[in-house]
């Protein structure tokens, strides 16, 4: 690493992001991606920006966007805060907890983009340990600190924390901000945005890139107090004014237009996911229950890195961590029925 940059900068661990081969005949089910298109109309809407006025920069504010997905969640413009990808509005909340003078608490199994991030805005954190059944708990987050973030579901346990139990961690905390980071919570889980007006400490990111089959377009929001979102503006400002281009701003928006696509696909997934869970725990695995677009699965007799890399020689690709406590799991994206289809077939000849 060369000597002319910071020493911060040289000891910096990044992200690894999961692979991202060229699709042509392999099963890919390895990040999480929707395995359907989205909906015509976002299509349609970024075809007519195409051949409108791209010689203009965008709104910087995105206004029209953030109209739409206030009126969506039922929630005032100024509530809401836009970024290029759900990673990008987090790394800008991890920015404005910079210098905070008590501890950032996340999961120990968790997005691991958190670390990440406190690594690069030099934010103190400690990781609280799930439960013994992978289970976010309440009580252990009682304890000194300057915020708390969590995705719920979980990343990459899949597992939902009852809404009843974000809210008992917002009245435990009512001094420091909770992130909850909702990347999944269409697949089955019951959202924190309805809290937003009784908790000033509440902020909760979601992403298109998910349920709404988007993760190419890069477009993340966050919604949460007035105050919160203002200091997120100023964070996102000392970087770049425009947070999307003018074909995101306009694909994005219309995809909360079709709310019918919407519903279908995720309750497609939904369906898709329980089969697939079924299946899974027939062939012997130990599945715990998802609320997300992907499964957690270990098998008892199986190691879990020879089962990834002899899923690869069927051009099945999932995900495997090499990390304490989850090395034997397996993180599978639900893909197509056929896609899984695919897996189920593929493991009945590895097992
Ligand atoms: N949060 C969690 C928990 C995730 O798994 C991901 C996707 N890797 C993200 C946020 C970021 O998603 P995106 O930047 O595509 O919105």
């Amino acid at each position: 690493m060369s000597r002319f940059w910071s020493t911060l900068v040289n000891k910096l661990t990044p992200y690894v992001p999961g692979e991202q081969p060229k699709l042509t005949s392999l099963v890919k089910l390895n990040t999480n991606e929707n395995p359907y298109a989205p909906s015509p109309k976002v299509l349609q809407a970024m075809q007519a920006e195409l051949a409108d006025t791209l010689r203009l920069y965008p709104d910087p504010n995105g206004d029209h966007l953030k109209a739409t997905i206030a009126k969506y969640h039922g929630v005032d413009k100024s509530q809401v805060f836009l970024g290029n990808g759900s990673d990008e509005v987090l790394a800008h909340a991890f920015a404005a907890l910079l210098q905070h003078d008590a501890p950032l608490l996340f999961p120990d199994i968790s997005y691991s983009f958190y670390p990440v991030y406190c690594g690069l805005f030099g934010v103190d954190y400690r990781q609280v340990p799930l439960d013994a059944e992978f289970a976010i708990c309440v009580e252990d987050y009682d304890q000194h600190c300057g915020a708390i973030i969590f995705p719920n579901p979980n990343a990459p346990t899949a597992k939902l924390l009852p809404l009843a139990a974000v809210e008992s961690l917002l009245q435990r905390h009512p001094e420091q901000v909770v992130l909850v980071d909702e990347a999944y919570i269409d697949f089955g889980g019951e959202s924190a945005i309805g809290l937003v007006d009784h908790y000033p400490n509440l902020l909760v990111v979601q992403t298109l890139s998910k349920s709404r089959s988007l993760a190419g377009l890069r477009v993340g929001f966050a919604i949460g107090h007035a105050d919160l979102i203002e200091a997120l503006e100023r964070v996102k400002n000392s970087f770049n004014s425009y947070p999307l281009d003018k074909v995101a701003l306009a694909g994005a928006a219309a995809s909360f237009g079709d709310e019918a696509y919407f519903q279908e696909k995720c309750q497609v997934i939904i369906a898709t996911r329980e089969q697939l869970s079924s299946q899974m725990r027939d062939l012997g695995f130990e599945v715990l229950p998802s609320a997300a677009n992907f499964i957690f699965a270990r098998h008892p007799q199986h190691d879990a890195a020879q089962l990834a890399a002899a899923l690869r020689k069927h051009s099945i690709i999932v995900r495997h961590f090499k990390q304490d406590r989850i090395e034997q799991f397996l993180r599978i994206s639900i893909g197509t029925d056929a896609e899984c289809k695919l897996l189920v077939d593929a493991l009945h000849k590895l097992l």
